[in-house]
């Protein structure tokens, strides 16, 4: 399928993880596209597979790049233009979470690790975007966010930081998405659960550990009520679509719940009531 022959596509966070494969689709689909990250190893390995899998060297522009620096952010548009002479795609996918070394959460985190994440989940999206939008504009593209179900309605004490980046995300989403469609320009996002990606290493995990509890929780229906957690191709699956103005013209300003169901599932309707009240 080459659905995507004659665009530009700039994915951000595309040396791992859900970046990772949707840099390779787009580019799969006929997309020529911006893949970036800071580690230059992980961003090569992202570049090699798209070449091994038949695409010429000169439809992948690889830049490493801090997103959180304007330095960075302009290298990127300014490197994508130049080269492939107009952008219609923008991925903003790059994000973390900083745990506090002595385990402190909610409250008592350190503000330090608010403004950190606030800085690349949140602040490096909207000034992205700022830089991105004229191009984005002449070329009628597309935006698409990536958020999380943590930016939901729950309470996330264990990652509240984070959780805040996503919701404030989310609202983004909506407003942007407004503001935009008079230029016809779409902005969507998708808000995955749990996918198998490097985010636990980049958050501090050991080796291993976020798989470890990935299969833990596809052994509780009401944590993972379809049993599996996602990987990274299930969510770049989404954000094509939603880039793909064939597929989803009429959607505006919406995220895509992708979490195999966990967000549906309230805490207290997973007590068994009938033996409780039988017994
Ligand atoms: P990974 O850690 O696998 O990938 C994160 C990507 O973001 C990497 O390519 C990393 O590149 C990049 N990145 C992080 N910080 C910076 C920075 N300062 N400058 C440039 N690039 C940066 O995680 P995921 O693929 O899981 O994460 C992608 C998105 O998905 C994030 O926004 C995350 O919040 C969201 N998400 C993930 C979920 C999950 O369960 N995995 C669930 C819900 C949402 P590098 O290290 O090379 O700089």
């Amino acid at each position: 399928m080459n659905r995507f022959a004659g665009k530009v596509a700039l994915v951000t966070g595309s040396s791992n993880g859900i970046g990772r494969a949707t840099g390779i689709l787009f580019a799969q689909e006929g997309a020529k596209v911006t893949i970036t990250g800071r580690n230059t190893q992980r961003l090569e390995e992202t570049r090699q597979t798209i070449l091994k899998s038949g695409i010429p060297e000169s439809h992948v522009l690889a830049i490493p790049a801090d997103l959180a620096t304007e330095e960075g952010q302009d290298k990127l548009i300014n490197e994508t233009v130049k080269k492939f002479g107009h952008l219609n795609i923008l991925v903003n996918n790059a994000g973390t979470a900083f745990s506090d070394a002595e385990g402190r959460i909610g409250l008592d985190q350190p503000v330090s690790d608010f403004d950190k994440v606030m800085r690349i989940n949140l602040r490096s999206v909207v000034t992205l975007t700022q830089k991105a939008k004229d191009h984005l504009i002449k070329a009628k593209g597309e935006v698409v966010n990536v958020s999380s179900i943590a930016g939901g309605q729950q309470a996330m004490t264990g990652a509240m930081y984070y959780a805040m980046t996503k919701s404030a995300l989310d609202q983004f989403t909506r407003s942007t998405a407004i503001g935009l469609i008079d230029h016809g320009v779409r902005v969507n996002s998708v808000s995955p659960g749990v996918v198998v990606t490097g985010i636990g290493e980049a958050i501090g995990m050991p080796e291993g550990a976020f798989e470890k509890m990935a299969k833990l929780l596809e052994s509780h229906k009401e944590c993972l009520p379809c049993g599996k957690a996602a990987q990274p191709i299930d969510i770049a699956n989404i954000i094509a679509f939603l880039a793909d103005r064939k597929l989803s013209s009429y959607i505006i300003g919406q995220s895509i719940v992708a979490d195999g169901g966990s967000s549906l599932i309230m805490g207290m309707n997973t007590l068994d009531m009938t033996s409780i009240l039988t017994s």
